[in-house]
């Protein structure tokens, strides 16, 4: 394994129609493109990892309490990946290079394994997708430009409720954390 692809909260509360913090349209056109990165990483045997929310409702310690409606709260078909990709995680979740990731911040490094389970596979190379650009995808591609990872990612993949927030988010990757767009 060389490189990972990161599918960063393409949950139903994040992406559909009635979705609780919904990107909405923006986020639902991502749908076949994330479909085929996944699909490609998967028949390269490449790390695929679905890095999700998690949230317990009204928790009093979690700073996005007071910030977000609840959303992907424990348990709820919210936190249920969009649409298809639900459906091909399904299928694909047995594979030993696929890889459910609950987080609780913003960024997937935040609270999680995930730098390890790079660091233990020699991965250097994180091909970023999902939403929002300038939240969740944006916070997970500061820290790994911090900790030295190679960042690509993915235009056809990334969207955001905020469309100036998006662009700008997509200058930030390429000219102040170096990352290729791709
Ligand atoms: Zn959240």
């Amino acid at each position: 394994m060389k490189k990972a692809l990161i599918i960063i909260d393409y949950t139903v509360d994040f992406v559909a129609k009635n979705g609780a913090l919904t990107c909405g349209e923006p986020g639902q056109q991502l749908e076949e493109a994330i479909l085929h990165h996944i699909h490609q990483f998967v028949n390269q045997e490449e790390l695929v990892v679905f890095a999700c929310d998690l949230h317990d409702e009204n928790d009093p310690y979690h700073p996005e309490t007071k910030l977000f409606p609840p959303h992907n709260i424990r348990n709820t078909k919210g936190r249920a990946l969009f649409n298809h990709v639900q459906k091909l995680y399904d299928k694909i979740q047995h594979l030993p290079n696929v890889v459910w990731m609950d987080k609780t911040r913003y960024s997937s490094f935040a609270g999680t394994n995930l730098e390890q389970l790079l660091r233990e596979r020699k991965i250097n190379n994180l091909y970023l997708t999902g939403v929002c650009t300038d939240i969740c995808v944006l916070h997970t591609a500061i820290d790994a430009y911090n900790k030295g990872f190679e960042t690509f990612i993915f235009k056809d993949s990334v969207a955001s409720f905020n469309l100036a927030g998006h662009d700008w988010a997509l200058e930030h990757f390429k000219n102040s954390l170096g990352a290729t767009i791709l």
